[in-house]
């Protein structure tokens, strides 16, 4: 289950400096484990274990001041629908401004969870101002400076309450798959192609709620669901030009799947929102394919194909372990080995190896290679296990665990790969002391 908390508010309130200290400390280590970079505009939050995704609106809004508020209006109308709950950012140097007023009048009909935040109150002398802020008819205000970090704390308490249970992923008995990627990019036409007009094939599931999301996919001996087909089929028009509104549905998507299918465009090539999608699948450790659509719109040659795939690996480095398959989906070009393939990346995700077999292959990958000393201090690597969780991570157990570095753990990362088929799959690695 999804778990998503928007930041709303009008420009340089402070919106990316709080989304920047809720993600920071993640983000940090998550950067630092698989060599992504960051965007700001999503990230993972972490309160006392508890993690949830933050969006941050702002960034895109541009243009003048008259355009900002049917701006604001349209993301925060977009916040209310998709997020869990709302952080709606003020700033109490500039008191309650006209557009608070208008954002206030949409969010207090929302019954949605609104966090009424006031920024910049950077030391004491500013509560009472802060105070103010109740006018806005959405409780007491939270005062806080994104800048120092005072007052977060309050919030993220009371956030966290409000969000539905997490920890553990949700487990469905069939996989689920997201058809993920930038507006136009060929996302319903794939999905057409998938389901097509034969209503024996698609079988919404009846029972909860939440299962209206999922479309069960039961042809040739392949058997998922996929995520948020109703998303993908009705398209407003008004949304669809919302940025805001695809990344939103993409972090949806995303989080509710097993394995992803990120489509990119064949004749625009692959783009930083491309890359800014493959690292959100990245992050939340999900199955990987990449399917370079409209192939059938590409003059090419014997080479054009090979160019493209070096060219999508260079960009998602260093993990390149996954499929790009190169596609038509109005044509139905390769959808056969979308299907294996879907098959092939949910079975690597779920794949246990048994520790002796793990330690036969690995151990060989220590001797070889061992990591350097550090300070004198030889370290030794003892053993290795696979811990058991959703997507594939290891414990590596060794004498001085917080002496190994970046590169060895690639290292460790590039052997398992080489001696275990974790294609489309990320691998989280830890070290501990033995
Ligand atoms: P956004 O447009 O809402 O994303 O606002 P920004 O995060 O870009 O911040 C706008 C300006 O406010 C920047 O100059 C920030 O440094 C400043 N700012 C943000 N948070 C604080 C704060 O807690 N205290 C003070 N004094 N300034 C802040
Ligand atoms: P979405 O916004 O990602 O759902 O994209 P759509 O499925 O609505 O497709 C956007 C446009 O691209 C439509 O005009 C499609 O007909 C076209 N399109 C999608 N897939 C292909 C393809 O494989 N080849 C060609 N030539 N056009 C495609």
């Amino acid at each position: 289950m999804s778990r998503i908390v928007a930041i709303v508010g009008r420009p340089n309130v402070g919106k990316s400096t709080l989304f920047n200290r809720l993600t920071q400390s993640r983000q940090a280590i998550v950067d630092e484990e698989s060599g992504v970079t960051r965007d700001r505009i999503y990230g993972k939050a972490d309160w006392n274990g508890i993690t949830f995704s933050v969006i941050d609106t702002g960034g895109y809004v541009e243009g003048s001041d008259d355009i900002f508020e049917e701006e604001i209006n349209k993301q925060v109308l977009v916040a209310i629908e998709e997020a869990d709950a709302i952080i709606f950012l003020t700033d109490v140097t500039t008191g309650v401004h006209d557009l608070d007023k208008s954002v206030a009048s949409l969010l207090r009909k929302s019954g949605k969870k609104i966090f009424l935040a006031v920024n910049k109150v950077d030391n004491n002398s500013l509560i009472s101002a802060a105070f103010e802020f109740y006018e806005l008819g959405l409780g007491n205000p939270y005062p806080l400076s994104s800048l120092n970090g005072s007052g977060t704390g309050e919030l993220l308490d009371d956030i966290v309450k409000v969000l539905p249970p997490a920890g553990v992923e949700e487990e469905t008995e069939l996989p689920r798959v997201a058809i993920v990627g930038r507006p136009n990019v060929g996302k319903s036409s794939l999905l057409n192609s998938l389901l097509g007009e034969e209503r024996n094939i698609v079988t919404p599931l009846a029972g909860t709620t939440r299962d209206s999301i999922y479309t069960r996919y039961n042809k040739f001996n392949h058997d998922f669901l996929l995520v948020d087909t109703a998303g993908l089929r009705k398209k407003s028009r008004i949304k669809n030009d919302i940025e805001f509104y695809s990344v939103m549905r993409a972090v949806k998507a995303v989080e509710n799947s097993d394995v992803c299918l990120l489509m990119v465009d064949a004749t625009r090539g692959i783009e930083s929102q491309d890359i800014s999608i493959f690292s959100l699948i990245q992050r939340n450790n999900k199955g990987m394919i990449v399917l370079v659509n409209k192939w059938d719109l590409v003059k090419k040659d014997s080479n054009t194909a090979k160019l493209f795939e070096e060219e999508i690996r260079k960009r998602t480095a260093p993990f390149t372990d996954y499929d790009i398959l190169f596609i038509s989906a109005i044509n139905k070009q390769r959808i056969h080995k979308i299907l294996e393939c879907i098959e092939k990346v949910n079975n690597n995700r779920k794949k246990r190896i048994p520790t002796s077999e793990l330690n036969e292959a690995m151990q060989e990958a220590f001797r070889a290679y061992p990591p350097p000393a550090v300070r004198g201090k030889n370290i030794k690597i003892k053993y290795v296990t696979q811990l058991p969780s959703y997507s594939p991570a290891f414990a590596f157990f060794c004498n001085y665990p917080q002496y190994i570095k970046e590169p060895y753990k690639r290292y460790l990362e590039n052997r398992l790969r080489e001696n275990f088929d974790f294609t489309g799959v990320p691998i989280k690695i830890f070290f501990r002391k033995k």
